[in-house]
C-alpha cells in the first residue's frame, strides 16, 4: 500500500518540477525532444484562444493533443497516409515529422477548431462546413485549394456538398484534398456574405437546412 503512495507522490513531484503540459484545460503529451509537453501545451494555449472567441464559447475547452512518433501516427492511430495531423474522438494527434514543418502552427490551429467544435458543439456537424471552418480558421488562404477548387468547378461529376457531409478522410488524396478545397471555399462564401449567424445556428443545430445548402454550392459555382 504504502509504495503505491509514495509513488503517486513522487510523480508528483517529478510532475512539478518538469512541467508537466497541462494548460487552459488541455493535456499535452510529446515524444518529441525538442518540443517539450509544456511548450506544446503553451503554444496550443495561445493558438486556441481566438478560435474560441470566433465561436464565441467560453475559454475552457477540455482536450488531448498528443506527439506520437511517426510510426505510432500511421500504424496505431491509424492517421490517413495523406496527413499530416489527425483528431478522432477528442484527441488531437501530430506526428513529429509534423511538429518539424513550416505548417505545424497552421496544423495545430486546424486541429484545435476540430477540437473546439467537438466540445462546444457535438460530432454531427456537416463535414464539409466543419473542414471549411478549420481550413478557414487556420489563417492565410492555402493556394493549394484554389487550383482544386477551380478544378471543382470545371468538372463535370463534380462532388456535392451533400456528398461531403461525412468520410472526407477515407476519401483518396485527390478526391478529399478536393473536398477540403470546396469546404474551404463554401465557409469563405458564407462569411464574406455575413452569414457567421446562420453558421453558428448550423453548429448548434447539427445541420444545415438542405435548401441553404443547395444555395450555396450553385453561388460557389459562380464564386
Ligand atoms: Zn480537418
Amino acid at each position: 500500500m504504502c509504495w503505491r503512495l509514495c509513488g503517486r507522490l513522487v510523480s508528483l513531484v517529478v510532475l512539478v518540477i518538469t512541467g508537466y503540459g497541462v494548460c487552459c484545460q488541455l493535456e499535452c503529451f510529446s515524444q518529441d525532444k525538442i518540443l517539450s509537453q509544456k511548450l506544446l501545451c503553451q503554444k496550443a494555449c495561445k493558438l486556441i484562444k481566438p478560435i474560441e472567441s470566433f465561436f464565441d464559447v467560453k475559454s475552457d475547452t477540455v482536450g488531448v493533443i498528443k506527439v506520437v512518433s511517426d510510426s505510432d501516427y500511421f500504424l496505431k492511430v491509424k492517421a490517413p497516409t495523406w496527413s499530416n495531423a489527425f483528431f478522432v474522438n477528442g484527441v488531437i494527434f501530430l506526428p513529429v515529422s509534423s511538429v518539424k514543418s513550416k505548417t505545424f502552427e497552421r496544423a495545430l490551429k486546424h486541429e484545435l477548431t476540430h477540437l473546439v467544435i467537438y466540445k462546444n458543439f457535438g460530432p454531427r456537424i456537416p463535414e464539409w462546413l466543419e473542414e471549411g471552418l478549420a481550413l478557414y480558421l487556420e489563417g492565410e488562404p492555402n493556394d493549394i485549394l484554389k487550383n482544386f477548387f477551380n478544378d471543382w468547378r470545371l468538372s463535370k461529376n463534380r462532388l456535392s456538398l451533400f456528398q461531403i457531409t461525412r468520410g472526407i478522410s477515407s476519401l483518396p488524396k485527390k478526391d478529399a484534398v478536393q473536398a477540403y478545397a470546396v469546404s474551404y471555399y463554401a465557409v469563405k462564401l458564407m462569411l464574406d456574405q455575413g452569414r457567421k449567424t446562420d453558421i453558428l445556428r448550423a453548429l448548434q443545430e447539427g445541420l444545415l437546412p438542405s435548401q441553404t445548402t443547395e444555395q450555396i454550392e450553385r453561388a460557389l459555382l459562380k464564386f
